[in-house]
């Protein structure tokens, strides 16, 4: 290595598909889930002759909820634009695109910076466009499914102010966590749902200019992008220091190898031959539809984040509830922040994440909604339903859904706050363990806890385990009495 020394410079492109119902010019299914390949399918998003496309307007809402959040300035009037490319994916022969008027633009996100201090990464544009269609090769064989064609697309650009891999890990990170929590994109990187390109160069320290880029296709995790970005840098480095020249080139990552490799060289937008779209006149969005998006947003995340920690949950509770994509989830739940906040978290991390982990089904792909866990969680806490019950009613939702109540209903869930089926059990144990008794009576208070298990275990879920306990104290308080009236022999205390 020579002396030189080199300021990294690197802009993050991420591609996000919109949770949307429906396509973006047409009306077939998004993401159906059971549909065949290529049967999601109409004119329009297979590009047939005469059909005309029409805009999606729940996807321009997502797509204006991602610029607020983003804090953008939303253009009052868009159009679309057709950028023409041959690719086999791409079945139309030209991608609905925007690039002259973007949907929102001059946002910002902020992360740690490399320094420790916070910085305001800046967001370039924010714009919306269709998917293309997805390929899957095997051997000799290429296969095409366009069920993809025309899925809502939004692209996220940031200036070129990162300065290192894990500037922009962070950043994607950040962006994926604001993404899931708004509603706009469930962001499933293993299924394409997010997409992630890294634009690097470096320069020599104190050069005006920035030097030549390459841009890392599609790394399959945030971890990957990172380790891609501080690779390219090296041999950047390595290139120039050795007197080598750069070109401007599209670069894949191998995982495998530890190293990027040359894909294609890098077009530029003329070569895209950009015109506007024919088919769709410009859109004028109405600066009250945007202030009633806005007034609809959720309390911003990061004010969530700071105010779930404010109420005593802990950073670690945090993180486990953004892992688990939960905090949206959560904040729909307990709608206002109240103290049923605190309490919702918690079970939602002790109970239904370890639903997740024992099914294999993440949260947002069970059957469990926010309104249902609510419920059921009330149930609980109102002495409805037992700790055991909830547990049960619980795994219920997850894998069948439905509402709390009916199902706690008809899994015979509901606390029996019959004394005498709760006084009969507790008989019943009290005859079939003697020596617990005889060992009560000689002042072995613990065992109390063993008895209060077994008559659990006796009356079953459906019983309220303070019900249960009070009178399982009485039934004892009333045996040693019997035994004090016998022959004055008291039971010991704890000591
Ligand atoms: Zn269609």
């Amino acid at each position: 290595m020579s002396g030189r020394k080199y300021v990294t410079t690197v802009g993050v492109e991420v591609h996000v598909e919109l949770a949307t119902r429906t396509k973006m010019f047409c009306s077939c299914l998004n993401a159906p889930q059971g549909v065949a390949p290529n049967l999601a399918t109409c004119p329009v998003c297979l590009g047939l002759p005469g059909s005309l496309p029409v805009i999606n307007r729940e996807a321009v809402r997502l797509g204006i909820v991602a610029a607020l959040a983003l804090n953008c300035a939303v253009n009052p009037r868009i159009w679309f634009e057709r950028k023409n490319y041959v690719y086999p994916d791409l079945v139309k022969g030209y991608q609905i695109s925007q690039i002259a008027m973007p949907l929102g633009e001059r946002g910002w996100l902020a992360i740690i910076g490399d320094d420790g201090a916070e910085k305001k990464v800046a967001i370039n544009r924010v714009h919306l466009e269709e998917d293309t269609a997805r390929l899957a090769h095997s051997g000799d064989n290429s296969l095409i499914d366009v069920n993809r064609s025309g899925a809502p697309l939004m692209e996220i650009v940031t200036d070129a102010v990162l300065r290192s891999g894990r500037e922009a890990e962070e950043y994607v990170r950040k962006l994926r966590a604001i993404l899931v929590y708004n509603g706009v994109s469930r962001c499933r990187i293993q299924r394409g749902e997010m997409r992630v390109e890294a634009n690097v160069s470096i320069a020599p320290e104190g050069a005006k200019e920035l030097g030549v880029r390459s841009e890392i296709k599609n790394q399959a995790g945030f971890n990957h992008m990172r380790s891609a970005v501080e690779y390219e840098v090296r041999r950047q480095a390595g290139a120039l220091d050795a007197g080598g020249t750069l070109r401007q080139e599209t670069r894949g990552w191998d995982d495998v190898n530890q190293r990027t490799f040359v894909q294609r060289s890098k077009e530029d937008a003329h070569d895209y031959r950009y015109f506007p779209e024919p088919d769709l006149p410009p859109l004028n969005i109405d600066p009250a539809w945007v202030a009633a998006v806005e007034a609809a947003l959720p309390t911003g995340y990061e004010d969530y984040v700071a105010g779930l920690l404010g109420q005593g949950l802990t950073a670690a509770d945090v993180d486990a509830l953004s892992r688990n994509d939960a905090l949206g989830f959560l904040r729909l739940a307990a709608s206002a922040m109240g103290d049923k906040t605190v309490l919702f978290a918690k079970r939602l991390i002790k109970d239904v994440f370890a639903l997740a982990n024992s099914t294999g089904v993440p949260l947002d792909e069970s059957r469990l909604g926010p309104s249902a866990f609510r419920d059921a969680a009330l149930l609980l806490e109102n002495g409805k339903i037992a700790a055991e019950g909830f547990r049960t009613l619980l795994d219920v939702l997850y894998r069948e859904g439905g509402e709390a109540e009916r199902r706690a209903g008809e899994n015979q869930l509901f606390v029996e706050t019959d004394a005498g089926a709760v006084a009969e059990a507790i008989s019943k144990v009290f005859a079939e363990n003697p020596r617990l008794i005889e060992d009560f009576k000689n002042g072995k208070i613990a065992v109390r806890n063993a008895l209060l298990g077994r008559t659990m275990k006796a009356v079953g879920k459906r019983a309220d385990p303070r019900v249960v306990s009070g009178l399982l104290d009485q039934a004892l308080q009333h045996q040693g009495r019997a035994d004090h009236d016998r022959d004055t022999r008291l039971p010991r205390g704890k000591s």
